[in-house]
């Protein structure tokens, strides 16, 4: 793989507009003050986070390139060599963290995921996305991008669309528009149903998203016999959070 194609799998798209990357620290709310900053790149958003410095910093960089500018830059800095997605921030962090960044857009949903199996410790979420992305986790039920995450997070995180962002403030310019959101923890700290098969129920209803949830919980394997009719004959982006809550405990009393 030549340089160029190396750094367009990385997601590298540089923010080149201070009053944005600003605006993005900003909107950290400070409940926490242990922070992990997900490809930092160049530290367009690094530097105005050191200037906190009741924070317990740390950044986690794949490119060696930007490693390098990094320590360069900011001696001081705990800058993780590495994939984010293969971090153990439990070990990293014992107790509540807070994740932003100018996300890699390529694995967005999986930073996602990530965030919701760490739930009990990630209090918070700051980060720019891809707008489509962005728009999909902070959906609500009955539009077409309400999906597997926007539901899954929605259970324990109050989300927030903050504001897009115009391609032409990056270098280079993606081929999208993108979008600030934020997710902070809610007061729910268990469902009233196992919460692995939530996921399984809601993985489950979205895989098959056209079909009914009858058809799309059968085939998963679930058994829906306890479901009401009213309930089976609707599509999975037709149920709210606390309705895939109820849909679960009923899979639940039939196992
Ligand atoms: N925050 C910077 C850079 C954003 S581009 C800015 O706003 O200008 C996305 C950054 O994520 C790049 O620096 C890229 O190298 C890094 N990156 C890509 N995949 C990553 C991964 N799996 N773990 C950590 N960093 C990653």
């Amino acid at each position: 793989m030549n340089e160029v194609r190396a750094k367009k799998f990385l997601g590298q798209h540089f923010l080149t507009d201070e009053g944005i990357a600003r605006r993005i620290v900003e909107s950290l709310t400070g409940r926490t003050k242990h922070v992990i900053e997900i490809g930092p790149g160049m530290g367009v958003l690094t530097k105005y986070l050191i200037e906190n410095r009741e924070l317990d910093f740390h950044v986690v960089e794949i490119d060696r390139e930007s490693v390098a500018w990094l320590h360069e830059h900011y001696p001081t800095l705990d800058v993780i060599e590495g994939d984010f997605l293969k971090l153990d921030l439990t070990a990293l962090f014992h107790d509540s963290f807070a994740v932003i960044g100018n996300f890699p857009y390529n694995i967005s949903s999986q930073i996602l995921f990530r965030v919701f199996e760490c739930r009990n410790q990630a209090v918070e979420v700051v980060g720019m996305f891809q707008k489509e992305v962005a728009e999909r986790v902070a959906a609500g039920p009955g539009s077409k991008t309400y999906g597997i995450l926007s539901v899954l997070l929605s259970a324990f995180y109050d989300i927030e669309y903050l504001f897009t962002v115009h391609e032409h403030v990056f270098s280079p310019p993606p081929k999208v528009k993108s979008a600030v959101i934020r997710l902070t923890r809610n007061g729910v700290t268990a469902l009233e149903c196992d919460e692995n098969l939530f996921v399984k129920v809601v993985k489950a209803g979205f895989n098959q998203r056209r079909k009914t949830l009858r058809n799309a919980l059968r085939s998963a394997g679930l058994n829906v016999d306890a479901v009401p009719e009213e309930v089976l004959s609707k599509r999975a982006e037709q149920l709210s959070t606390a309705d895939f809550i109820t849909l679960t405990k009923t899979i639940e009393s039939c196992l």
